[in-house]
């Protein structure tokens, strides 16, 4: 099967960013949103990230022959010529399955789906289509025109010829891949979660102040940012979430979120989008 248009789902920060690999590939892309304005932010954010790239030497078309790729849109019936489709909409189980349903009436019977879930279940979002061997995880990273991996996550039925696909299609946008079997977070995240929530037990006992537990896991650890400044930037709301999926999913006691984190949360200290987190910004 022949990848030529692709749908992007949700044009917020990952779903512009994938939408612009994906121009940048030579794919014809159309991208997708509940309202007119978020596809104009998300074309405006594009548009920047291409100009930047571009006089950096690093394209390799001009901007204008990549945004001639893109076709936007806010009616789900025009992503019936899709090849295949990335959900990039909010993190939500309920909501990405009705969208799921909605999608697999539209699209071709052969078009295939990839989440950009940061750790929900495949499995249950291919369970509200009728292809569910067409259902397959991609991981990708922010930001992702600069950020290399995605992980590539098989759901229960996902077939071969889906991964495969799937998986030369993000290495067709310069990206290496990792391959995940379906679980709670996948695999980066079920690494790096813990590991800054540890720090934030660290700190919280006592045991070193936040620039030392930072400096320490730069100059011992070879970590290009310390835990509690990546904390910041990820948002401590989404890592309190991250940390909560995880210890439900699981029921083990290894991922309960430290006290100060949720104190933190509570206080509307969410990190760099707030001006405040670990930090003051
Ligand atoms: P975001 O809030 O920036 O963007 C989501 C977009 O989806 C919004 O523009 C919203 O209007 C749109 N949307 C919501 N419901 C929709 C629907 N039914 N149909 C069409 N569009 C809809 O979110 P984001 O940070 O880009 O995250 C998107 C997905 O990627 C989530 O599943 C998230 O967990 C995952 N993810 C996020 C990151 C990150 O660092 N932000 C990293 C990896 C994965």
């Amino acid at each position: 099967m022949s990848i030529k248009t692709i749908g992007v789902i949700g044009a917020g920060s990952m779903g512009s960013g994938i939408a612009q690999v994906a121009a940048c590939a030579g794919f014809q892309v159309i991208l997708s949103d509940i309202q007119e304005d978020f596809l104009t932010r998300s074309l405006g954010f594009i548009g920047k990230s291409l100009e930047k790239l571009s006089s950096k030497g690093k394209l390799n078309d001009s901007v204008e022959t990549i945004f001639n790729r893109f076709t936007t849109t806010t009616r789900l019936e025009d992503l019936k010529d899709a090849d295949l489709v990335f959900e990039v909409i909010i993190e939500n189980m309920e909501k990405k399955k009705e969208l799921y349903k909605n999608i697999d009436q539209i699209c071709k019977p052969e078009a295939i789906f990839c989440s950009n879930t940061s750790g929900l279940s495949i499995t249950e979002m291919a369970s509200a289509t009728k292809r569910a061997n067409r259902v397959i995880g991609t991981h990708f990273f922010n930001p992702v025109p600069l950020m290399e991996l995605v992980e590539i996550i098989r759901g229960n039925d996902t077939s071969d010829e889906t991964y495969m696909i799937a998986k030369d299609l993000c290495e067709s946008f310069g990206k290496k891949s990792i391959t995940v079997n379906e679980a709670p977070l996948f695999a980066v995240n079920r690494i790096l979660a813990p590991m800054i929530n540890e720090a934030i037990f660290v700190l919280q006992e006592g045991v070193a102040t936040k620039e030392d537990i930072d400096l320490g896991m730069k100059l011992g650890a070879n970590h290009p940012i310390g835990p509690l400044a990546l904390a910041d930037v990820i948002g401590l709301d989404v890592m309190l979430m991250v940390l909560e999926t995880l210890y439900q999913e699981t029921a083990d006691s290894k991922y309960r979120p430290a006290t100060l984190l949720k104190k933190l949360v509570r206080a509307g200290h969410y990190g760099r989008k707030t001006g405040r987190g670990f930090y003051e910004y």
